[in-house]
């Protein structure tokens, strides 16, 4: 997080989400990035070449205030659609239904939009990067990967944006929020599209899978890994040997393990004033099956005509908020938004605070436990995913109901 102290500006990287923009838009090269064993970038301010304009400090998504208090209300006030691919290759290989790849391919194509600035896969690490690509370039539906959960730094490439009429960005909401004034100035017409994302990971979560499946990931050393695809919720592939998603990720996702330290302090995983959120159908909303679904939160009457040009190549089936809420996992986003206080160090009540420290020794705990102790049997691992979220029992359902005054 960019803050600003004595008219002196530092990073503060217990809260950094990770984005880059600070370093893309930076004027006079002034950031340094320090890449860690667990993909984290470490940056700092170069005091001698930093010309003090502030850029870094007004694009930062995290040291934004999050004006969302209540996610119950919020929500309700969108519409939502199931949607996937209609092609069935695009469908089954994608993360979710096929719907971000599509709109981002087919939206070029169909001249919906002049320009994209999306996710393009690299050779590099992390083999992946914010990418900005007009109608003239083109791009295939290869170009672009399934959802990546190790850190990268999309923003990193904003500079290389053109001026067009109308552009698309889609990204996490972070990686939206600190490039969207840039590229409001860079075009007429800019379409958001956010991938709803609750905690990025560090790349301990992907040495954690790699130890199940008995090989590794090294910074240093190439790898490969494809976290989604094969049908829903799909199947994790590192250095070619794979495992079912639910059994990858369920220990560091139910556990919230190798969370990147600014996702624990953004509260609003749909995307703040986006024009469609694109979500995984979890919550027992859609069973296994061979080819998947993106569940769509629609924000936008700008969002709604996309998916209406789009429809020759998109399926989508309205929705009401009763029978898509299963989806949503709303307390657990409530909570989080609570404890954002805590995690900011600010005033807060006694129960919070308490739910604040048990989720540090419980993170502490589990992280300790799956990373020195051998490779366990994946039972094992599921026996401790069933294990109740003491956090979630101080703070619990009743409890967030009735701070929110809900029914
Ligand atoms: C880090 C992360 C965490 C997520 N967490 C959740 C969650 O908790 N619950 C939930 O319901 N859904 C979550 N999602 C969204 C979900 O995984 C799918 O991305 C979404 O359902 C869209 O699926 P799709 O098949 O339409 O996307 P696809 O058609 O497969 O397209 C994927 C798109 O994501 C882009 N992309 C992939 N990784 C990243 C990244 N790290 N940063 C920026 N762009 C990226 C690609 O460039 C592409 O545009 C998360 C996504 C990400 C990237």
């Amino acid at each position: 997080m960019v803050e600003k102290i004595d008219n002196k500006f530092i990073v503060d990287n217990d809260y950094c989400q990770q984005c880059g923009t600070c370093i893309g838009l930076c004027t006079s090269s002034a950031i340094s990035m320090c890449l860690r064993d667990d993909g984290i970038s470490i940056l700092s301010i170069l005091n001698e070449k930093c010309i003090n304009c502030g850029m870094c400090y007004d694009v930062c998504p995290a040291n934004k205030k999050l004006e969302v208090e209540n996610i119950y209300d919020h929500i309700k006030r969108m519409s939502y659609c199931d949607a996937y691919a209609k092609d069935d290759d695009i469908r089954n290989l994608s993360s979710s239904g096929g719907v971000a790849k599509t709109i981002i391919v087919e939206g070029l194509n169909n001249g919906i939009f002049d320009a994209v600035y999306v996710l393009k896969k690299s050779d590099i690490y992390p083999y992946v990067a914010g990418t900005y690509i007009d109608k003239s370039d083109g791009v295939k539906y290869d170009d672009i990967p399934n959802s990546i959960y190790h850190p990268l730094m999309m923003n990193l490439a904003l500079k290389k944006v053109k001026k067009v009429d109308k552009l698309l960005i889609v990204g996490t909401p972070c990686q939206i929020k600190g490039a969207e004034e840039y590229l409001k100035g860079r075009c007429n017409k800019l379409t958001k599209v956010a991938l709803f994302c609750k905690q990025q990971k560090t790349l301990d979560s992907t040495k954690f899978i790699a130890k199940l499946l008995n090989t590794s990931v090294d910074i240093k050393k190439p790898f490969s890994a494809k976290y989604r695809g094969d049908g829903w919720p799909g199947i994790i592939r590192i250095n070619k040997k794979e495992i079912p998603l639910e059994n990858g990720v369920a220990m560091s996702m139910q556990k919230r393990l190798w969370t990147v330290n600014g996702c624990k302090i953004c509260g609003i995983p749909f995307g703040d004033k986006v024009d469609l959120s694109l979500m995984d159908p979890w919550g027992g909303y859609y069973k296994k099956s061979d080819n998947g679904i993106t569940v769509v939160v629609i924000q936008s009457s700008q969002g709604e005509k996309i998916l209406s040009d789009l429809n020759a190549h998109i399926n989508i089936e309205k929705k009401s908020f009763k029978q898509i809420k299963r989806v949503f996992i709303l307390d657990d986003i409530q909570r989080k938004i609570i404890l954002i206080p805590y995690f900011l160090k600010e005033k807060i009540r006694k129960r919070i605070l308490f739910a604040g420290k048990v989720n540090d020794i419980q993170d502490v705990f589990y992280r300790n436990l799956v990373e020195v102790m051998p490779r366990m049997p994946l039972k094992i691992y599921s026996i401790l995913c069933r294990v109740p979220d003491i956090r979630d029992l101080i703070l619990s359902v009743g409890y967030l109901k009735k701070k929110y005054n809900q029914k």
